[in-house]
């Protein structure tokens, strides 16, 4: 998930998975999914650490 008051739209978790966020204005939505290991690259080149990973299933907080 994004959290979209720390998001600048700076557009690295867009440009590194496609096909999750969507950069739209001045915000980043995700809008689908991918493998784990892209999300975490993704996250982690957050600039304003805005995104956190969760798994689904079990509710478990994997990023940060
Ligand atoms: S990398 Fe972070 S700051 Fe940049 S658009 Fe994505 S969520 Fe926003």
């Amino acid at each position: 998930m994004v959290d979209q008051s720390a998001c600048v739209a700076q557009g690295d978790c867009e440009e590194l998975a496609p096909d999750v966020f969507l950069v739209q204005g001045n915000v980043s939505t995700v809008v689908g999914q991918a493998p784990l290991d892209q999300l975490l690259i993704a996250a982690r080149a957050c600039p304003t650490e805005a995104i956190t990973v969760v798994d689904e299933e079990s509710g478990e907080q994997l990023y940060p």
